[in-house]
């Protein structure tokens, strides 16, 4: 067999690694982290050392590791049918799961359609909300509307619509133009206003931007609630609530991107309940099987599906298919997740939670180099500044977040940063004395490291 450290030269030979700088990667400060088993909340590597999977195995963790129900599931499945094509053919577990999801997002939603991915879930909606105008004899309702510092996947289409510079800046070139609005980044609000008396004045761009252009807009995408990748910056529920209407004035389709906050995250099943309405379009995809394995989901109104639904030759067909378009076995997964959060009850089990991982937070308050807190349902996030005054940041090659990170595995918390925000995002089973034990660490990291850097 070989050693550990015969992997990771093996590892550093052939893999390249995802968002990753391989010099940095390869040098002396840092090693991937051979992972070998997991179970609950933690992750164990080859060394037997456990860290708390905080940031659940980027956002996909929802019931915990190795989850005894979901591995007889994956087994079961595989000993039936591992793989059919979805087109001509169908198969209970794609069907069960159909129907649980529309039942769960209720009125007006009824059809679903299957990909691997969050950022294949995101260009189906895309390629859904143009073809919908374009077959309702609008083929001028082109364009997408989406926030800056937007997040929406790393495919063309998705990068397209995404607002990130460091995703995006390269391939400007390749990507088809969209339009911008300013995102409800309220730590850093585009007209200097307060959450609580802002009236949501940030939607006066979108509302102009509608009045002027809605003959020529397809769909606005929005994160819900939450940019994930910007930072997990949270924004009211209320811009949601009115942002739909403004959909409605303006007949602009709105495209939900459920990706990261759907199952639970934000205490909900869905992000959208929180302002009390319903998109046309959502996708879904991490934690819809649990954090298993890849599988999306988009789930469309009968609105829009009734405009693809016509006699063959008028050419109405959604061509669009992946291989393993609805996989049996990811969604015999999505199945059992779903019956697993029905049977145990797992979203009324997290607003105790929720109100013990706010209580956590608020030790944060007192450091000198934090800026910003922000929660909602299972997510807390702390953006660390240079300056709390001026909310000067610290520099991207000031490295801070990593700094933390590299503090908090030493500690056994796997707490990977965006940036200069640490953030929380661990498994729902998680419990409040872990959430404790968690924010702990991610307190006394933050300490050393900013504090550390003064002295120096
Ligand atoms: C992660 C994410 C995506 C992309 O999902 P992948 O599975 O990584 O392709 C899309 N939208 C949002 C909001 C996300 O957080």
């Amino acid at each position: 067999m070989f050693s550990k450290e015969e992997w990771i030269e093996k590892d550093l030979k052939y893999v390249w690694h995802p968002d990753t700088q391989h010099k940095q990667y390869e040098g002396e400060n840092f090693k991937p982290i051979l992972i070998e088993r997991g179970e609950g909340i933690y992750v164990y590597d080859i060394d037997g050392n456990k860290y708390i999977d905080a940031v659940a195995s980027w956002w996909v963790n929802t019931l915990g590791h190795s989850v005894k129900r979901l591995n007889n599931v994956l087994l079961e499945q595989s000993q039936k049918i591992e793989h059919v094509l979805l087109a001509d053919f169908t198969h209970k577990p794609a069907i069960e799961l159909a129907e649980r999801l529309v039942k769960l997002a209720g009125e007006p939603f009824s059809k679903v359609f299957y990909s691997d991915d969050g950022s294949t879930a995101v260009e189906v909606a895309i390629k859904m909300a143009y073809q919908y105008w374009y077959q309702k004899g609008k083929p001028e309702k082109k364009y997408f509307v989406s926030m800056t510092d937007s997040y929406h996947g790393d495919t063309l289409g998705s990068v397209s619509i995404g607002g990130i510079d460091i995703y995006k800046e390269i391939f400007k070139p390749l990507v088809f133009e969209t339009l911008k609005v300013c995102a409800p980044y309220c730590y850093r609000c585009p007209n200097n206003l307060e959450k609580n008396t802002c009236n949501i004045k940030c939607l006066d761009e979108v509302e102009n931007l509608f009045e002027q252009r809605h003959n020529e807009i397809a769909a606005i995408i929005v994160e819900p609630l939450v940019q994930g990748a910007a930072g997990m910056r949270v924004y009211p529920a209320k811009y949601l609530n009115r942002l739909r209407k403004l959909c409605d004035k303006y007949d602009i389709l709105l495209i939900d991107d459920e990706v990261a906050m759907a199952f639970g995250r934000t205490g909900k099943y869905f992000a959208f309940e929180h302002a009390g309405i319903k998109p046309d379009i959502f996708c879904v995809a991490k934690g819809i099987t649990a954090g298993y394995i890849p599988l999306a989901a988009t789930i469309a109104t009968e609105k829009i599906y009734k405009e693809f639904y016509d006699d063959f030759s008028k050419l109405k067909t959604f061509y669009h298919g992946h291989s393993f378009t609805g996989n049996p076995i990811a969604c015999a997964l999505a199945v059992e997740n779903l019956k697993i959060m029905e049977e145990e009850q797992i979203i009324e089990s997290l607003q105790q939670k929720i109100e013990a991982l706010k209580k956590s937070l608020k030790k944060f308050e007192t450091l000198k180099h934090v800026g910003d807190i922000r929660h909602i349902g299972m997510i807390g996030a702390i953006e660390m500044v240079k300056n709390k005054l001026t909310k000067e940041p610290y520099t991207f090659s000031e490295r801070m977040g990593h700094k933390v990170f590299l503090e908090a595995l030493k500690m056994g918390a796997i707490l990977r940063p965006i940036g200069n925000v640490i953030y929380f995002m661990p498994p729902l089973i998680i419990t409040e004395k872990e959430i404790e034990k968690l924010t702990e660490i991610a307190y006394n990291a933050i300490k050393i490291v900013t504090e550390k850097t003064e002295v120096l």
